[in-house]
């Protein structure tokens, strides 16, 4: 876990839910926006990783309360009893960060994807976030209107989709393509609707990084190389450095942000 040595209190008193929480992006991003000042309920289906990150906070933080949830969120009912938590233990809901998401190693291209894979991959990397925004919307309009929190009235909700979604890979994971290019549809569309609520939406396309996620699918140097090839800087991205433009598209600092696919990819849509 990223050292934080600057605070800056950006999200002082805000309250955070923040999905797949017990590891890599998620994992920083909990200890970041706690860090500002956030209470958050981090909630993943590895609940192990998440207590882990509630305890860093606890310690780090005392201020702030960290609570951690088993959430799978591949279950509406998860997702809304995690949203209720959050409700009730901070009695608002102010970010939500959808951002648990699988990459399954027998995701393959168009001929050799089974449906099985291509199914679990939507309902885990789609449906969990509609699920996610969804509650979170309804959670937000709850919200108090005279906020002495600032700019602030509705609500910020984050939605990670990936690279994958804005251009092809080379290495196929056809169902994982598919479900981020649906997250970043979804999100436009949503960011509209609720615009005039003052619920902002955006999409977070991280670049290829260093987390289980990505380094369990790579698997072999050849296949990790072939990846690199393709990387201006010539490194796979840390996640604390998601974890700081999430915080950004979650704070005011984004107030006039919604409907964005927020791109942190270390300059990789723009090779050639
Ligand atoms: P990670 O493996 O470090 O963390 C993913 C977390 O999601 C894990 O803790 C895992 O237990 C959790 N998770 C998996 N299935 C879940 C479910 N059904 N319900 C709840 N939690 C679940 O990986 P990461 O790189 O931090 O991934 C976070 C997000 O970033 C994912 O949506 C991923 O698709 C996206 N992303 C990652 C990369 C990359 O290169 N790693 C690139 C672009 C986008």
């Amino acid at each position: 876990i990223f050292t934080h040595i600057f605070m800056s209190g950006r999200l002082r008193n805000r309250a955070t839910l923040i999905t797949g929480a017990g590891s890599g992006i998620g994992l920083e991003s909990s200890v970041l926006f706690a860090q500002e000042g956030c209470h958050v309920v981090l909630s993943d289906v590895n609940i192990d990783g998440a207590k882990k990150g509630a305890e860093i906070i606890a310690t780090r933080y005392p201020n702030v309360k960290a609570i951690a949830i088993k959430c799978d969120v591949s279950r509406e009912q998860d997702i809304k009893d995690a949203v209720d938590t959050a409700v009730k233990e901070f009695g608002r809901l102010d970010i939500m960060f959808n951002n648990a998401g699988i990459m399954h190693p027998e995701d393959d291209n168009a001929l050799n994807t089974e449906e099985r894979i291509w199914d679990l991959t939507m309902q885990i990397n789609l449906k969990g976030v509609w699920w996610g925004c969804k509650y979170a919307i309804l959670a937000m309009r709850q919200n108090p209107t005279d906020d002495s929190l600032g700019l602030h009235t509705g609500g910020s909700i984050i939605n990670t989709a990936s690279f994958v979604a804005l251009m092809g890979a080379a290495t196929p994971q056809l169902a994982y393509t598919a479900s981020k290019g649906a997250v970043l549809a979804m999100t436009r569309e949503l960011a509209m609707v609720h615009a005039r609520e003052g619920i902002r939406l955006n999409s977070l396309c991280p670049g290829p990084l260093k987390t289980p996620l990505l380094m369990d699918f790579l698997n072999t140097e050849e296949k990790k190389q072939r990846r690199m090839v393709h990387l201006p800087m010539g490194r796979f991205g840390e996640a604390i450095e998601q974890a700081k433009a999430a915080l950004f598209l979650a704070s005011d600092d984004s107030s006039y942000m919604t409907g964005t696919d927020f791109t942190v990819d270390g300059g990789l849509s723009s090779a050639y």
